[in-house]
């Protein structure tokens, strides 16, 4: 049986910390979709489409990544796309506690949806959109935090 994972999240950027999640998740699914969510409670500095674009380019040469734009529940949306899992990065204790909440309650709504957590290298693991979003705010140079190749 193929094994999808979704990978949901904001990327408002993409940075080298997601990109290095996807890339570990490769190793461990046949195809990893990645989901741009809207969450209503954060502002972000570049639309749905924008972000959607720049994650297509970042992986244009892995054909078993694809990127699409979600709302609603992730349980939900798995089942529409045949996710049975759901793939998020870790990159400290802190991204632990939010990240468990979320898990356990995708395991309430739908119990054969599984999330699995991969830990960032500690090399990006102070990597975050926002960090990339104040880089940009202030012409520094945002290239040494995103995907090779990724013009913003
Ligand atoms: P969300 O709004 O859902 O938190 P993000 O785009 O901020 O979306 O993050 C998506 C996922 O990527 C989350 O699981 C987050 O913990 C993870 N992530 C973010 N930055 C990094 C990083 N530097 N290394 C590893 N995982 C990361």
């Amino acid at each position: 049986m193929e094994k999808t994972a979704l990978f949901p999240g904001s990327f408002d950027p993409i940075t080298k910390g997601h990109f290095e999640i996807v890339l570990k998740g490769l190793t461990l699914f046949d195809r990893i979709v990645i989901g741009v969510g809207s969450n209503s409670a954060k502002k972000t500095l570049y639309s749905v489409e924008q972000r959607i674009k720049m994650i297509q380019d970042v992986f244009k040469n892995y054909p078993a990544v694809s990127v699409v734009p979600y709302t609603g529940l992730t349980v939900t949306f798995c089942k529409s796309i045949g996710a049975g899992f759901i793939l998020r990065g870790l990159r400290s204790g802190l991204d632990f506690e939010y990240e468990q909440s979320i898990a356990f309650a995708n395991k309430e709504l739908d119990g054969s949806i599984e999330t699995v957590f991969l830990l960032s290298s500690p090399s990006y693991s102070n990597i975050s959109s926002t960090i990339v979003r104040d880089i940009i705010a202030n012409d520094g140079d945002y290239t040494k935090f995103v995907p090779p190749g990724l013009v913003l």
